[in-house]
């Protein structure tokens, strides 16, 4: 049903096709930029080098050192780096880490950004900029951080390994799921959300067996494109808390966290979100929301349980009662007895509620 609701549009310009990272020298001529330093990881600097070749005159150089939780040091390494090569915008090409990189210069410079992203993560969608400082991740949401443009090219996403790809994915359907019962969800968000999750979890047990395979390739970004809006667009609940609380907390993987943890925390909000319940369930073309994202995780073959990411045993208590320190808006009430089963549960890889089949109970 529609209720009164307020639905702001982000200004991002958004590319997608096959090839479209050929169109990133267009693109920082149109910000008004000559020159682009361009950001990667260690892990993709090759690709990094390439675009430049292909940026031409308006290629400033390469920062090679972007890193996952957006270190305050690395910042300022690249902060250096940008005055030196004298350029005037920035291409973030790879996932949420480069990304994050580029916001944080953006945040401290006013700098341009043009994101090429490379995994299914969405934080070029975002305002949101997570950053960490002697271990203490901090999280702002400003216009300030937003790139104003984004290039999806779809053939960059081959190169990623099968478990990256399933993880990343479930990351991305993660963000559309909270926004389906966010409390300032919208009827706009909300489309976007169940088509996300749809074209996302239709696409990625392909990929598990074909990881060229274009058609699914394209789905995928064109899913994770959508998931990254309502990450941008709208207010996140329980599962991105706790995936915070649990990342931070015990140094996990972010993708495979929220992997993890995506089925369990969707089981805890099932009561108090029918609506949203039944948009996953019919975007999954499963009976049950929890059951078939726990199938989907299940299916990915990828890790199910935090013990197996290096989550110590001891540490499910400690995320009980940190998690429940802070409140924030959930559509159900957030008790620690409840978090701490549903830690407990995910801890040890257990299917969601009572329903075990028989063939894991043997
Ligand atoms: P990542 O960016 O850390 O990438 C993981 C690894 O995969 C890196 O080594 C990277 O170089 C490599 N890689 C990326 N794309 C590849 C490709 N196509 N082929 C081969 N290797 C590739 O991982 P991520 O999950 O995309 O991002 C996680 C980070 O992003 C976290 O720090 C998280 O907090 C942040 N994040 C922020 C937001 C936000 O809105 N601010 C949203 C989502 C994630």
């Amino acid at each position: 049903m529609i209720e009164t609701f307020t639905y702001e549009a982000l200004p991002i310009r958004v590319r997608f096709g096959r090839g479209a990272i050929a169109e990133a020298g267009v693109e920082v001529g149109k910000l008004g930029a000559t020159r682009a330093l361009v950001l990667t990881t260690p892990q993709q600097a090759a690709e990094g080098e390439k675009l430049g070749v292909e940026l031409g005159a308006a290629y400033a150089g390469l920062f090679a050192g972007a890193t996952m939780h957006t270190p305050v040091g690395v910042t300022e390494a690249a902060l250096e780096a940008l005055k030196a090569s004298g350029a005037d915008c920035v291409v973030a090409l790879g996932g949420g880490s480069t990304t994050g990189l580029g916001k944080a210069l953006a945040l401290r410079t006013g700098i341009s950004q043009v994101v090429i992203p490379t995994t299914y993560a969405g934080s070029e969608m975002t305002p949101i900029l997570g950053e960490t400082r002697d271990g203490q991740k901090t999280t702002i949401r400003s216009l300030d951080v937003l790139p104003e443009t984004v290039i999806y090219d779809v053939n960059l996403t081959l190169s990623l390994p099968p478990g990256l790809t399933a993880t990343s994915g479930v990351n991305a359907i993660a963000h559309a799921v909270e926004a389906l019962y966010a409390r300032d969800r919208n009827p706009v968000i909300s489309l976007m959300a169940e088509d996300g999750i749809r074209t996302l979890s239709g696409a990625l047990p392909i990929l598990i067996h074909e990881p060229a395979n274009l058609e699914a390739r394209t789905q995928a970004l064109y899913g994770a494109w959508l998931c990254g809006c309502c990450l941008g667009a709208v207010g996140m609940a329980l599962h991105h808390k706790l995936c915070h609380t649990l990342g931070g907390t015990f140094d996990l993987p972010h993708a495979e966290t929220h992997t993890i943890v995506l089925p369990h925390a969707v089981a805890y909000n099932a009561p108090a979100a029918p609506e949203a319940m039944a948009a996953i369930t019919r975007a999954l073309g499963a009976p049950d929301a929890a059951q078939g994202l726990f199938d989907l995780v299940r299916a990915l073959g990828v890790p199910r349980a935090l013990s197996q990411i290096g989550m110590p045993e001891e540490g499910i208590e400690r995320a009980a009662d940190i998690a429940v320190q802070n409140p924030y808006w959930n559509p159900r009430p957030v008790t620690r007895d409840g978090i701490r089963d549903l830690i407990a549960n995910a801890y040890a890889g257990e299917r969601p509620g009572a329903a075990r089949s028989a063939e894991e109970a043997a």
